[in-house]
C-alpha cells in the first residue's frame, strides 16, 4: 500500500487557500530556501526534534534509546543523530514532551478519513484541503493521484501549495484533479536562485508555463525577502516574465519574510544560515504590492 511522510495536518487554516482549510505538509523537497520557516520539511526522511527548553535531563530517554541516539556530555544529553534510528521509543519515556519525530506515513485512506471530518466547514466557508510541504508534487504520483481522486469523490476542493520542482508529468498528471493552485515564485534570476534556493528554475518556471496551459486556477505566492528579492529590479523582472508569458494569475500573494523559523533549525541539530536576508517593512510591502497593481495585476494580499 503507498504511503507518505507528513509532518503536520492543520486544521482550521485560513492562511492556505480560499476558506477555511486542512493543509496536510508533506515530508521532503527538493530546494534548501535559506529562510525556509519549515525546516523539518526538507528531507525526505523522518527527523527527531529536542526541545531544549522542555528537556529537565531526566536521561529516561537515553537509558532507554536502543540504538546509542543520545549520549551524556557533561552531565546533560545530548542528542546522537547519526546513530537515531528515528524509531520513537525515547518519546514513550519523555514525560516533558521534550523529544518529537517529524514525519509520520500515511496511506491516501488514512489522510482522507481525516481531512474529511471537517468537510461541513469546507461546505460551509468555501475552503478544502490544500497539500502542502515540504514539495507536495515530489511525492509518487500514484499516491497522490489516489488521493486527490478520493479527494475528489466526496466532493472536497483542492489547493496543491506548490515551489513548482517536480516532474512535469505529474503536473499533467494531477491537474485534471486539482481545483486551484498556490505557485511560489522566488526569483527569475538564474544566479540568486542558485545560492539562496538551489538549482531547478528552469523546471520550475516550466512547469508554471505548462498548468497554465492546461488552465489551473493560479496564485503566484512570492516571499518577498529583504536582500534578497525586495528591490524594484527583482519584482520588475518577476512581473515581466509573468505578462511576458501570459500566465493568468487569479491572485498574488505577498508573504513578509519572518524570522519565526529560525528556532526549529536549533530543534533539528542545524545551524540557521540567516546570510543578508532581513524582514522586509509594511511600507516596502506596499510599494511592492503597489508595483503589481501599475502593471494591472488587481487580486493582491499582503501576508496570504
Ligand atoms: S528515536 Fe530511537 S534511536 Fe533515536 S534517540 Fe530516540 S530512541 Fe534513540
Ligand atoms: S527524557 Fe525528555 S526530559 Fe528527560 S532527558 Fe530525555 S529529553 Fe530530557
Amino acid at each position: 500500500m503507498k504511503e507518505a511522510l507528513v509532518f503536520n495536518i492543520q486544521r482550521f487554516s485560513i492562511h492556505d487557500g480560499e476558506g477555511i482549510r486542512s493543509t496536510v505538509f508533506f515530508k521532503g523537497c527538493g530546494l534548501h530556501c535559506k529562510w525556509c520557516h519549515n525546516p523539518e520539511s526538507q528531507s525526505y526522511q523522518k527527523q527527531i526534534i529536542r526541545y531544549e527548553e522542555r528537556c529537565k535531563n531526566c536521561k529516561a530517554c537515553m537509558n532507554f534509546c536502543p540504538h546509542q541516539g543520545i549520549k551524556e556530555v557533561k552531565g546533560k544529553i545530548e542528542l546522537d543523530r547519526k546513530n537515531c534510528h528515528t524509531c520513537g521509543t525515547c518519546l514513550d519515556y519523555c514525560v516533558y514532551n521534550a523529544l518529537e519525530i517529524a514525519g509520520k506515513p500515511y496511506t491516501a485512506n488514512q489522510l482522507v478519513e481525516i481531512v474529511k471530518r471537517d468537510r461541513m466547514l469546507y461546505e460551509e466557508s468555501g475552503g478544502g484541503v490544500t497539500l502542502s510541504g515540504g514539495e507536495v508534487m515530489s511525492q509518487s504520483i500514484g499516491f497522490l493521484l489516489e488521493l486527490c481522486k478520493k479527494l475528489k469523490r466526496l466532493g472536497i476542493h483542492i489547493t496543491i501549495d506548490t515551489c513548482g520542482l517536480a516532474p512535469r508529468e505529474s503536473y499533467q498528471q494531477l491537474v485534471p484533479y486539482v481545483d486551484a493552485f498556490l505557485y511560489d515564485i522566488k526569483t527569475i534570476d538564474q544566479q540568486k536562485h542558485e545560492l539562496f534556493v538551489g538549482d531547478g528554475l528552469e523546471t520550475i518556471l516550466d512547469n508554471l508555463i505548462e498548468i497554465n496551459k492546461m488552465d489551473a486556477i493560479i496564485t503566484i505566492r512570492v516571499a518577498v525577502i529583504g536582500g534578497f528579492n525586495d528591490r524594484e529590479k527583482e519584482i520588475q523582472e518577476m512581473i515581466q516574465w509573468l505578462v511576458m508569458n501570459q500566465i493568468k494569475v487569479k491572485k498574488i500573494d505577498l508573504l513578509p519574510y519572518h524570522e519565526a523559523g529560525s528556532i526549529k533549525y536549533q530543534r533539528l541539530g542545524r545551524s540557521y544560515e540567516k546570510k543578508k536576508m532581513s524582514v522586509p517593512s509594511p511600507e516596502k510591502m506596499e510599494a511592492i504590492k503597489n508595483i503589481f497593481i501599475e502593471h494591472g495585476f488587481q487580486n493582491i494580499s499582503i501576508g496570504g
